[in-house]
């Protein structure tokens, strides 16, 4: 795997966040771009890469 160009722009404060939030972040998703490590940060309906701009949009099962 070759080495990609991210900068670290966030604290390690934001992973603390992270793991405090245990319990909601395990249904979060991993950047595809960034790798693992980078998390999406949940919205409304959509998950987004606050490093890449990647946004994936969540499947509403119901309704
Ligand atoms: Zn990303």
């Amino acid at each position: 795997v070759a080495k990609k160009k991210v900068k670290n722009k966030r604290p390690s404060k934001v992973w603390e966040k992270y793991k405090v939030e245990g319990s909601g972040i395990k249904r979060a998703s991993t950047c595809p771009k960034c790798g693992s490590g980078i998390f999406l940060a949940e919205h409304k309906d959509r998950w987004f890469c606050g490093t890449c701009h990647y946004t994936l949009f969540k499947e509403k099962k119901s309704k």
